[in-house]
């Protein structure tokens, strides 16, 4: 979450607990939001939403008790626009009527508003409109005729060929990274401010966000704060009533508000000494086009320099003149099965809804495009995959009971279906492509070992591939206690390639993989990156998938003639994300956990109880076991954490385990210092391992038995799920110790969901509900970051562009049909662009 708006959001909370009595910071809330404004515009939150959150808490401390309550929660739902994951934090009581959930009074306002405002850029684009300068655009969805001698606009026309965008401007949109008017096109409207409410002057209530049309009665300029500001006041009427309009600072609307004039307002009513006002309101002349008022205005991202009624002048133009002309990519049969929008007429909604609906209706469209886009994509991978053939290496049962007989303990059900899943992909001549998916613990490793051992019966190599050089060291340790019995693979068959591995003994490995001798090899990215030649690949596993990207898994097939893959991962995915993170894998489950183990202890604690989480962590050392200590991201920026974290370990070390070794991993560390400092934790040379998040992954140590997590509210469930995984791992009964920033309530309870579940697909399941779907891309995924309407969490929506996809690949695979070329055409660029047009 950004850091300002975090802040912000806490001391809103605590202003909430305090029933609204401004003394949730010294000084009260204008006074801290003066300084917050700076941070946070510093923090690049934009302008405009600046403005607004600080104009909402204008004039807080004059306010009755009473009218705070409606004041911060239209500030919340502001910065809720900003930062999502605020949603479920909320911390007001339900309200019984939504209409009092709008914004409270705007206020009387004063300088600092200043910047709320439009305020008119001084770029010459951005201009204040000069009467009269442009020509009445007419609304209906036809193209609008360029002017004569105007050239014809195309999407790939640079952003000068619209009339009104200079290379100045031209020059700012591109930091909004606009490049074409096909970028323009695209550029979708954060939000939308509903103005669409036309109102006479007498049945106006205060607090309402209308729009109302009215005759300027008379408009003047006057000095206010010592001659510092220029307060504009003009006196509106429609025949049913007069309104006081005002704006401060912007004395060119004074010019062009002429008595007698028609305009269109709209904005929030408020109130001032008794009377009903508007301040600031979004206005323009009456015989326009509607564009700022009157309707459901879009609110664009914004840079420097760029005023929003400017944009929106500058997108209406080019979403007028070439919405209209963009030929749809969707198949008729599709757009009619799933009952979507036009695509032009969907661009259209999407910048200047008609209604609420057509809104809905808009983005809906644009989403299915996205999602049907992806699936199509993973249907098409798939398949291509399945139209690989390689060599069939089939077990028999008795190498599979000769298998399992030779390891020291039974394996589960789920296991034995994943290890059955497996043998039959490896029998059949098409080659796997699967995913084996279990909780941390769940037992993948031996299934892998199977797999190994399986390929080996019929000569053919094996590479397995771990994220980190501990890991792979471990799992090379696993192999070589495992195979032999197992499988029959000779130890010295078996071989370890990481960063780490000295020059001769590489050679060694190459010359033993290009021979055939060597049957596997365990390895890191350092074996992608090694000239290495397989005589015979025949199996690619690669371990904790979300440490590598779809690149790797190619680089890792591409060393044999398509060889089978296995992918193995701990992270927990929800249904409606495996479908589309991994839709192109078989899947199998690992749902169940080898017997004996006790589930980890866990307990969210206050921060003022860490000191005794600290005496907790010393008794189980004392009694010889090891601890985890995990420190957030302190800040973004690496080397700020890696200070904190080095602080924090020399303090603990200083004033708390001063009897015992402790160690420090961070980030900014390099690889060889990582290893060897899980290589001594391991080993038992250091007793607590301090740590930023950096440790997540797969660590085994048994005998450490306290994982304790500072901050933890700062992590998702389904993280913190996996750092638990790092104890509990032994015989020894293990405590998992959460201490978050703060004392608050509903954060906490999110926690507390840790306390009683052990199941990592719950806590991923709410997760993804509560903070979205970014935990599960860690690494990125090609197709993924073109999604920018479609949401992982809609299932609905993922499963109807699935059945529609499907339909279509069933029916024209190669999508070779005269009536698809425009879609082969769009999914050729979703696929290789990174913004994802679709035209
Ligand atoms: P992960 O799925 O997290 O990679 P591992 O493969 O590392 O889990 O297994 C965790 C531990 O459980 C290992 O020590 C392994 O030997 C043990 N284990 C695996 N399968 C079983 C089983 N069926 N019964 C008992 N212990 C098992
Ligand atoms: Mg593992």
């Amino acid at each position: 979450m950004n850091p300002v708006i975090d802040k912000l959001a806490k001391i809103l909370r605590l202003e909430v607990q305090r029933n609204f009595d401004n003394r949730a910071v010294l000084g009260g809330l204008q006074e801290m939001a003066r300084h917050w404004q700076t941070e946070a515009l510093a923090s690049g939150l934009p302008e405009e939403s600046v403005g607004a959150i600080l104009a909402g808490l204008q004039g807080y401390a004059d306010l009755a008790p009473g009218d705070r309550a409606p004041r911060l929660r239209a500030v919340w739902t502001r910065m809720v626009e900003e930062e999502k994951a605020l949603a479920h934090l909320d911390p007001f009581p339900s309200l019984p009527d939504a209409t009092e959930a709008e914004t409270g009074p705007a206020p009387e306002p004063a300088g600092e508003e200043l910047a709320l405002d439009d305020g008119e850029a001084q770029d010459s684009a951005g201009e204040p409109p000069e009467e009269g300068t442009e020509t009445v655009l007419p609304s209906e969805p036809t193209p609008r005729e360029p002017a004569p001698g105007a050239r014809r606009l195309e999407l790939t026309s640079p952003l000068t060929a619209v009339q009104g965008i200079g290379p100045k401007s031209a020059k700012t949109l591109n930091k909004l990274g606009l490049e074409t008017l096909g970028d323009l096109l695209w550029f979708l409207p954060r939000r939308y401010d509903d103005y669409s409410q036309l109102k006479p002057i007498n049945r106006i209530w205060y607090g309402e966000e209308i729009t109302l049309i009215g005759t300027v009665e008379e408009c003047r300029v006057r000095p206010v704060r010592d001659g510092r500001m220029q307060l504009i006041e003009a006196v509106i009427s429609d025949g049913t009533g007069a309104i006081r309009v005002t704006w401060f600072n912007q004395p060119w609307i004074a010019n062009q508000l002429r008595p007698g004039r028609a305009i269109v307002l709209s904005g929030k009513v408020d109130q001032y000494l008794g009377k009903l006002t508007m301040s600031s309101p979004e206005w323009e002349p009456l015989e326009r086009q509607q564009l700022h008022t009157n309707r459901i205005v879009p609110v664009y991202p914004l840079t420097a320099g760029v005023t929003a009624k400017w944009l929106r002048r500058v997108t209406d133009a080019v979403v007028g003149r070439l919405a209209p002309r963009i030929p749809d990519p969707l198949p008729e049969s599709v757009r009619h099965s799933a009952n979507l929008l036009p695509l032009s007429s969907a661009l259209q909604q999407i910048h200047f809804p008609d209604s609420w609906d057509q809104l809905h209706n808009a983005q809906h469209r644009l989403a299915f495009d996205e999602m049907f886009m992806l699936q199509l994509g993973v249907l098409r991978q798939k398949r291509e995959w399945s139209e690989l053939t390689g060599t069939p290496m089939p077990v028999t049962d008795e190498w599979v009971s000769q298998f399992e007989s030779a390891l020291p303990y039974s394996l589960t059900n789920a296991q034995r279906a994943c290890l059955g899943d497996i043998r039959k992909d490896l029998g059949s001549a098409r080659p796997m492509n699967r995913l084996l998916q279990g909780d941390v613990g769940s037992g993948k490793t031996v299934i892998a070992a199977a797999a190994v051992g399986m390929c080996a019966a019929h000569s053919g190599q094996a590479a397995l591939l771990a994220p980190t050089s501990i890991l792979a060291d471990q799992h090379y340790h696993t192999m070589c206690d495992l195979l032999p019995k197992a499988a029959g693979i000779e130890a010295h068959k078996i071989a370890l390639l990481t960063g780490g591995t000295p020059e001769p003994a590489r050679a060694e490995i190459r010359q033993g993989l290009a021979s055939g001798s060597i049957l596997l090899v365990v390895g890191t990215h350092a074996l992608l990156e090694e000239p290495v030649v397989f005589a015979r690949l025949g199996l690619a596993i690669i371990d904790e998938q979300h440490r590598f990207g779809v690149e790797q898994r190619a680089q890792i097939r591409a060393k044999g003639t398509s060889p089978n893959l296995l992918v193995m991962t701990a992270t927990p995915i929800p249904r409606s994300l495996a479908l589309t993170l991994y839709g192109d894998l078989d899947l199998s489950l690992l749902d169940e956990m080898p017997p004996g183990r006790s589930p980890v202890e866990t307990r969210v604690l206050h921060p003022i109880e860490r000191s005794r989480a600290y005496r907790f962590a010393l008794s189980q050392l004392e009694a010889g076991r090891q601890a985890y200590i995990i420190y957030p991201l302190v800040e973004e920026s690496e080397k700020v954490e890696a200070k904190a974290a080095v602080e924090e370990a020399e303090r603990l070390q200083k004033e708390v385990f001063t009897a015992h070794h402790l160690c420090l991993l961070h980030g900014r560390m390099r690889v060889d210092e990582k290893d060897a400092v899980m290589e001594d934790f391991r080993a038992r040379k250091c007793d607590v391992l301090v740590s930023t998040s950096v440790v997540e992954v797969g660590l085994d140590v048994p005998n450490a038995t306290v994982m304790l997590v500072e901050g933890a509210n700062r992590f998702g469930l389904a993280q913190l799920h996996q750092f638990r995984g790092r104890v509990g791992r032994g015989e020894a009964k293990s405590y998992c110790l959460l201490i978050p920033d703060s004392d608050e309530e509903t954060e906490n309870a999110r926690l507390r969901a840790l306390e009683s579940s052990h199941d990592g697909f719950a806590l991923a399941e709410m997760d993804l509900e509560q903070r979205g779907p970014g935990d599960f891309l860690g690494t990125r995924q090609s197709g993924f970051s073109n999604l920018r309407m479609a949401r992982l969490t809609d299932i609905r929506l993922i499963e109807k562009a699935r059945k529609e996809a499907l339909r279509i690949f069933e029916l024209d695979p190669n999508l070779s049909h005269p009536d698809h070329v425009l879609l082969a055409k769009a999914m050729e660029t979703f696929w290789t662009s990174e913004k994802g047009e679709m035209s």
